[in-house]
């Protein structure tokens, strides 16, 4: 759709706005985020940027990058700057950014107590010296700088910043957010507890922002544009609060030429569905754009087009920032701009993608299966590949799996027939939706049922339980068995690899039972969650609404444990104990009596008993694999079937996330050539350096 038949009431969001010396073709604005990938995948994440650039973004930003080695912060794995052999790789990340016509932007970090440094093996460097601020505890205590640390760590930006410019970047924003970047430390009296020029009052304590916001600006000529990215609110007495926000602002409104702002820590600012709406920071927001002649650019994980313009009128943003929201859908601002709000593939705010980092493997999306495979797997989010030779494709289920796989291929053109057992799409994700705080997720299944409902080549049958019969006579050339699985009653996860004794008379539940509308609605319930992820604590929170008593019961030393890797586990073990849930920690049943279960301490192995009316397993799922198995007995090739594959849930139960991407996969791949033992995904692999060895 031309611009000029665009919704006269999402103008705003297109209209050019300057930040400093350059101007931004719209609104939207892709705050820095990781992925996983970072210096590891270069290339990775540059296909990956370049979507964003694609799909219409204003300002993209690169992730953290670190620029100098007396500060990184293995094992998450970032950008580095170190010294000009790193240029090559961010100048094509910038010429990426910049492809369409967007500004492209570096987030320049120095982690100071944040960073322990395991990699590079210098002694930290810190505004005021300590342990190590870290998620991983490390056994690393900073030194606190002297004057000439400070001359040094100036210098060290000054050449970040020639670096930058020499890469192509139009932006630098300078990182003191979420309690990782050293802006914040020295802003902060939870930091910076100098008694020097530096430390003291809060003009003493910006001294550090002002010198390099100043040399950034002679460095670069003033043809840069800079950016500051500050917390909003950092908890605390000492805490660089809201209040010291503003007063700072108040200050030096014209510092930076744009104030990036992001909520306290990276829990707070990087929220989940499950516990924070969209636009959730707009109250420690609000107010600020009044004390500065400089753009406001805040983040909230937007994605209606609305609220977004809802923010600029109201005078709260100039930008819309958005990380989540635009690995979800890199072409956002497009499809806004084209009025195509149906093709919108929401966020779900379930926080996989940061999973990626926090697990140092490289990031996947629940909503955007392409994520992080434009260039490992050359798949993109919104252009599928031709189909290839074959004609037809049943699948069998349509939960994520299911209906990723089904959507794809009708991209594709193939002649597609999705059969769903239940009179509704969507799986686990159509279950799940109706827990509390989940129901965000639903849009796994909204944006794939809206996607193929229009689309005559795929043809959707509800109400249909297929069997090994019914297959083999439809005389269709490839089926996909996408069946999910089901939660096991007998304790067996990863603690308990067999059964426990179990008398009979205890009433044992699932996660399933629950969620059909069965299970307990009131008395004691012993909880044992053995799973670790969400499910365990969405459960106790459901039998607490239905008026139980919970005792959750868990081998890990605390609620949940999994959760720290999507930002939640500190939020759900509040919760659990505001809720009044007993909490065991180190425990498991090992024997269930009728009336009482007897609890182990899994490192002392001592015994205790909690008397309880039924117990509820959150351990592991079984794959429901029976039709996939009864096919492969029968003589499936002879009905002219060619290929039979079993996809997600139903080969391996994982998070939605495995699920939608095993659907693309089997998608993507569908009359693919065989690649034998080959690798099924690109990758990097480090040059060779054509150097001696030192010797002493
Ligand atoms: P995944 O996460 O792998 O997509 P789900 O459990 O979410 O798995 O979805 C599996 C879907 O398959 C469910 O909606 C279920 O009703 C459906 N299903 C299971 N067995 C059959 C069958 N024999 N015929 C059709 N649909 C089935
Ligand atoms: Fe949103 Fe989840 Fe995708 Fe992250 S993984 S962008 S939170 S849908």
């Amino acid at each position: 759709m031309p611009k000029d038949t665009r919704d006269s009431r999402y103008d705003i969001l297109f209209e050019p706005f300057r930040i400093g010396p350059k101007i931004a073709k719209n609104r939207f604005y892709q705050v820095p985020h990781c992925n996983g990938g970072g210096y590891r995948d270069p290339s990775a994440v540059v296909e990956m940027r370049r979507t964003k650039a694609e799909g219409g973004w204003g300002v993209i930003f690169t992730e953290q990058t670190e620029i100098h080695p007396t500060s990184e912060i293995t094992p998450f794995i970032e950008q580095h700057l170190w010294d000009d052999r790193d240029i090559p790789a961010l100048s094509r990340m910038a010429d990426a950014m910049k492809s369409h016509g967007a500004l492209a932007g570096i987030q320049l970090a120095y982690s100071g107590i944040n960073g322990p440094n395991l990699y590079s093996r210098e002694v930290p460097l810190a505004v005021t010296g300590g342990p190590i601020l870290t998620f991983t505890s490390d056994p690393v205590q900073a030194r606190t700088m002297d004057r000439e640390d400070i001359r040094d760590l100036r210098r060290w930006f000054r050449n970040a910043f020639r670096r930058s410019q020499t890469a192509g970047f139009d932006l630098i924003c300078l990182y003191g957010a979420h309690g990782f970047g050293i802006l914040q430390h020295f802003l902060s009296r939870n930091t910076n507890h100098r008694t020097d020029e530096y430390g003291g009052s809060l003009e003493n304590r910006a001294r550090f922002l002002r010198e390099i916001v100043e040399e950034a600006r002679e460095e670069t000529r003033g043809e840069l544009a800079i950016s500051l990215r500050l917390s909003l609110h950092e908890a605390g007495e000492m805490g660089f609060s809201n209040a010291e926000l503003r007063d700072f602002i108040e200050m030096h409104g014209d510092l930076p030429d744009i104030w990036d702002l992001a909520q306290g820590t990276w829990e707070a600012c990087s929220g989940t569905s499950r516990f924070k709406p969209e636009g959730a920071q707009e109250d420690l927001v609000r107010g600020i754009k009044q004390l500065t002649s400089k753009p406001v650019v805040g983040v909230g994980r937007f994605t209606s087009a609305d609220a977004m313009v809802r923010q600029i009128k109201a005078g709260i943003l100039d930008f819309i920032g958005a990380a989540r929201p635009s690995i979800a859908d890199p072409f956002l601002p497009k499809k806004i701009e084209e009025g195509r709000f149906d093709d919108i593939r929401e966020c779900i705010g379930c926080n996989i993608c940061v999973s990626g980092d926090m697990t140092q493997g490289i990031s996947r999306c629940t909503q955007n299966t392409a994520f992080m495979e434009e260039w490992r797997k050359g798949w993109h989010p919104e252009r599928m590949h031709p189909k290839g030779k074959s004609e037809s494709v049943l699948i069998v289920g349509a939960g994520p799996a299911g209906l990723e796989a089904a959507h794809i291929l009708g991209k594709r053109g193939y002649q597609v027939t999705l059969a769903e057992a239940t009179t509704t799409l969507g799986g686990r994700v159509a279950r799940e939706r109706l827990l509390p705080g989940l129901s965000a997720w639903g849009r796994v299944a909204d944006y794939r049922a809206g996607q193929i409902a229009p689309m005559p080549n795929v043809q959707t049958y509800l109400d249909s339980p297929l069997t090994p019969d019914d297959i083999l006579s439809f005389g269709i050339e490839h089926v996909a068995i996408a069946t999910g699985c089901t939660w096991r009653r007998d304790a067996v996860a990863r603690l308990h690899l067999h059964p426990i004794p179990t008398d009979p008379a205890m009433p044992i539940f699932t996660p399933d039972d629950l969620m059909s509308g069965a299970g307990p609605t009131g008395g004691t319930v012993l909880l044992y969650d053995d799973d670790h992820f969400y499910m365990g604590s969405v459960m106790a929170e459901l039998l607490v609404q239905r008026g139980c008593t919970v005792h959750f019961v868990t081998p890990a030393v605390k609620v949940a444990e999994w959760t720290d890797n999507t930002l939640e586990q500190s939020t759900i073990q509040r919760r659990l104990s505001d809720l009044g849930v007993t909490i065991h920690l180190s425990h498991a049943p090992d024997t269930i009596h009728a009336g009482a279960a007897d609890l182990t301490c899994t490192w002392s192995g001592r015994t205790t008993t909690v008397a309880c009316d039924a117990v509820l397993m959150v351990t592991s799922r079984t794959p429901n694999d029976s039709l996939y198995h009864a096919l492969k007995t029968h003589d499936w090739q002879s009905g002219g079937i060619t290929s039979l594959n079993l996809i997600g849930d139903a080969a391996a139960p994982g998070p939605i996330a495995w699920a939608t991407y095993a659907g693309r996969r089997y998608a993507e791949e569908l009359d693919a050539p065989d690649r034998g033992d080959a690798l099924s995904f690109r990758r990097e692999i480090a040059g060779l350096m054509d150097a001696p060895r030192l010797t002493p």
